[in-house]
């Protein structure tokens, strides 16, 4: 593998409800997942906003029941997709948060921010929870860091994986490249198992996130870990199990108090807190308890969820991650006595009935948990920064080759879809397919770029379409168009006439729904301003508590006779009503820092030559 970078490299994992970041290191020859400033491996992906900063991570979290309207979260399912999506739609219903409708059809988040409203893409909350990660990274480190891999559920479509690209681009990071969830977990898993000498082996990899299900199945020889293919749903994860938690709660306090608090966001997100909560416990126990006091108008309430009563709530689900865990084995053509090893990674894969379920179908196996399913995720990620960059210690000698998730093709006559790469083919790949005109003298051809398994090119996803000038001729002349598709996943398309001496070569990327250069370029200056408005923020608050610590301090010494009785009348005088005026001022929300700054000197100055005037027996 060509080693175009240089390091410091970080692994992210980009997840819907928490974030992990980890770096090689090579004197430890492993990869280290890097700690918060709170001290937690995973940090929340949450952004909020309110009259006076922005907040990211623990801090947006911590606050979101007071401040839910402005509190963004699931940054990851609205990426990548447009406003219209089904998907998009249904969860509009459940976010506290308001989305509508931009151009082009892309969703934008609509906040209040500092008095006034702030209208933000997808990419910009990602790209502020990435910033996040890197200065975690960076803090650790003691050095800058540019370049990352970022991770992506295998399923994610072409417009989600460049959207994340653009996201990383706003954040000010090179993203080296985008690799696939389940194949990052395998990349730890299979390091672990290669320590023990265990040759070839079948993995199984069981992704169960907070918004996101994918599957894996693996390979491993040697140094080379091929993926046999890949499935999923970006759109089921543990955030479904809450909703339907949510859902039962606000039936049960209905039924009891008459009264709908589907409608109140602030119910809402204490509700959801409160069940995730909950859900968790039901890992462990077979019983838990919601309890919120004053959840609405003063009422308290209190329910207790069995887990029989979660699994009933949820079986349609975990039974739809067995039916993508049937489709990748019949996709790989292998069958589930061959595998070896089947890995769980995600929060979500610690829930007793999905293990059952897994479990069972493959026939009592035991399921590896050996690896963490939190981090094992950023682990491999980190190792595949490693991998890309030159000048990093021991990093394992592996090959690592990806499959693209979905089938990628052009309609033709009849709107049928003419499957160019099949999906779970292995990536890099370019692959060349010859069409031809279909009417005489014809002027130019459309070719319209598909994804997606529906044999009606138009029921699946339109990734872009162009138009190809031709020489005028009887039908039949042919066209060739190359699809060529990277190692993150992201295709590009060429069509070119061949028998005129004239050739034309036109390159399509897509650009459904997603940022200009323009726009990215815009975006980075306005996270540069939002740093600086944070920065500010700091700043002040900085200066107030300056103020505050020194009043304190102040209060102490002017508790103390020995040095009052030594002070002259006026001097006291003075400093009780800059005490007095301090203590105002530090409630004062209107004043900029440099006033606070500028009260403090004074402060000092005030304080200091009375007790000098004390000393010196004035
Ligand atoms: P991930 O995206 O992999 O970080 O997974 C986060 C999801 O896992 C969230 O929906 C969590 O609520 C869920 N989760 C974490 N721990 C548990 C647990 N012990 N039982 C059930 N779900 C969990």
């Amino acid at each position: 593998m060509a080693k175009k970078y240089k390091g410091p490299a970080i692994g992210i994992d980009l997840g819907t409800t928490y974030s992990c970041v980890a770096v090689w290191q090579g004197q430890n020859n492993r990869a280290e997942i890097i700690h918060n400033d709170q001290g937690n491996k995973t940090t929340p992906s949450f952004v909020a906003f309110t009259n006076d900063q922005r907040l990211i991570s623990e801090a947006a979290k911590n606050q979101a029941a007071s401040n839910p309207t402005n509190t963004v979260f699931d940054a990851k399912r609205l990426i990548g997709r447009k406003y219209s999506d089904s998907v998009i739609q249904n969860d509009i219903q459940l976010w506290p948060f308001k989305v509508v409708a931009g151009t082009d059809d892309k969703p934008k988040i609509i906040v209040k921010y500092k008095g006034g409203e702030k209208s933000l893409c997808a990419e910009e909350i990602s790209s502020m929870i990435l910033t996040k990660m890197r200065e975690i990274a960076e803090k650790f480190l003691e050095s800058p860091v540019k370049n990352a891999v970022v991770t992506v559920p295998a399923y994610f479509n072409d417009s989600q994986r460049k959207a994340t690209k653009d996201a990383g681009a706003i954040a000010g990071l090179n993203v080296m490249r985008i690799i696939n969830e389940p194949t990052a977990a395998a990349l730890a898993y299979g390091l672990q198992k290669r320590a023990h000498n265990v040759g070839k082996r079948n993995v199984f990899i069981f992704d169960l996130g907070g918004g996101t299900f994918d599957v894996s199945l693996l390979t491993l020889k040697d140094d080379s870990f091929e993926v046999k293919a890949t499935a999923g749903d970006t759109h089921l994860g543990g955030e479904d199990f809450d909703n339907r938690m949510v859902n039962h709660s606000v039936k049960e306090f209905k039924r009891k108090y008459k009264v709908d608090i589907s409608g109140n966001p602030r119910a809402l997100r204490r509700l959801r807190t409160a069940c995730e909560k909950a859900k968790r416990t039901l890992s462990f126990d077979t019983e838990a308890i919601i309890d919120i006091d004053a959840i609405y108008k003063g009422i308290d309430f209190h329910l207790s969820v069995t887990r029989a009563k979660f699994v009933q709530l949820n079986m349609d689900l975990f039974e739809k991650c067995l039916e993508i865990v049937k489709s990748c084995l019949t996709d790989a053509k292998m069958d589930k006595s061959s595998v070896d090893d089947v890995v769980l990674v995600g929060g979500s894969s610690r829930i007793p009935k999905v293990k059952e379920l897994l479990q069972e179908f493959f026939n009592g196996k035991d399921l590896c948990m050996s690896i963490n399913p939190d981090e094992a995720v950023a682990y491999g990620a980190a190792v595949q920064a490693a991998l890309l960059c030159e000048g990093i210690k021991n990093v394992p000698n592996l090959v690592l080759q990806d499959v693209t998730p979905l089938s990628l093709g052009k309609a033709t006559l009849g709107d049928v879809m003419s499957v160019v790469i099949p999906r779970n083919t292995s990536i890099p790949v370019k692959k060349t397919r010859e069409y031809v005109t279909v009417k005489d003298n014809q002027s130019h051809v459309s070719i319209n770029v598909y994804e997606g398994e529906r044999l009606k090119a138009s029921e699946n996803n339109l990734l872009g379409l162009f138009s190809l000038s031709v020489r005028r001729a009887p039908r039949g002349l042919p066209i060739k168009v190359c699809f060529t598709l990277d190692a993150d996943g992201i295709l590009n398309v060429s069509a070119e006439e061949e028998t005129s001496g004239n050739m034309k070569v036109i390159t399509i990327t897509n650009k459904n729904g997603r940022l200009s250069a323009a726009e990215i370029e815009r975006m980075i200056q306005e996270a540069g301003n939002f740093k600086a408005e944070d920065m500010k923020f700091v700043k002040r608050v900085q200066a107030m508590d300056a103020i505050d610590d020194y009043l304190y301090n102040m209060e102490k010494v002017m508790k103390d006779d020995s040095v009052t009785s030594m002070l002259n009348p006026v001097d006291k005088m003075m400093i009780h009503s800059s005490m007095k005026m301090g203590k105002n001022m530090i409630c004062n929300q209107k004043l900029e820092t440099f006033v606070f700054v500028d009260f403090l000197r004074e402060l000092k100055r005030i304080f200091e030559s009375a007790l000098n005037r004390r000393n010196m027996g004035n």
